[in-house]
């Protein structure tokens, strides 16, 4: 398929099913003018995250990599009146956007930016007893993605999700490869408690992987 199609494909499924409000219009606006990366899921990827929390009928939910709290409010929206969405980025910069573009969406209730290297701030939640997550969303720099699966697979009850994004992406398909998606996905594949797959999403430029795993 070339990339006319793939993008032909993309605008259909993202005008059809994907349409976002002034809050997330304004969301992606807000991270070009800071001068951040436009890294964040696409409104299409946004409502597939969506969907699959409302599946999950999530009372809490953990993210990992906020940048401008693009996909935190896709995900914020699954949750009830009372649920909570704990999100964890590195740098300053893009929380201090993140919590502008939340409080814009109406979310600031449900949504906590922490800062710190996320598996800093996982260790610190499993010492303190942080209580168990429905859904767990990985996006944070590749080359953390086996640590993080390790230290999520705990952090999610029996039946909880983990999703990981950008999982088709670079040298995979190089059997010799050891970055991080690489081993990510291969150590989900082979994970005793879990169950997964690649679900293949349709990108602004070809196609990427969104990782489902269950937790048994
Ligand atoms: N989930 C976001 C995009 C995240 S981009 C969305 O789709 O809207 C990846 C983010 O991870 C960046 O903001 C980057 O600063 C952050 N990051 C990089 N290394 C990190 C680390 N060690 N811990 C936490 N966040 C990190
Ligand atoms: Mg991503």
């Amino acid at each position: 398929m070339n990339e006319e199609t793939l993008l032909g494909y993309t605008n259909y499924v993202t005008k059809l099913f994907a349409d976002e409000d002034d809050a997330l219009t304004e969301c992606r606006a807000e991270i070009a003018r800071e001068g951040m990366p436009i890294i964040h899921v696409s409104p299409a990827q946004g409502k597939i995250l969506y969907l699959i929390a409302r599946m999950m009928s999530p009372k809490r939910i953990l993210e990992l990599g906020t940048l401008g709290g693009y996909s935190a409010i896709w995900l914020a929206r699954a949750l009830p009146e009372d649920g909570k969405l704990i999100t964890l980025e590195l740098d300053q910069h893009h929380a201090d956007v993140s919590r502008r573009n939340i409080d814009r969406a109406g979310l600031s209730s449900k949504v906590e930016v922490r800062v710190g290297p996320a598996a800093d701030t996982l260790k610190q939640m499993q010492a303190d007893g942080e209580p168990a997550f429905d859904l767990a969303f990985i996006d944070a720099d590749k080359d953390g993605y086996p640590a993080y699966l390790d230290l999520c697979v705990p952090m999610v009850r029996a039946g909880g999700i983990i999703l990981a994004d950008n999982t088709l992406s670079g040298n995979i398909l190089d059997e010799n490869s050891d970055s991080g998606i690489a081993r990510y996905n291969k150590a989900a594949a082979a994970h005793p408690a879990l169950e997964s797959i690649i679900f293949p999403v349709l990108r602004e430029r070809g196609i990427d992987g969104l990782l489902l795993s269950i937790k048994k």
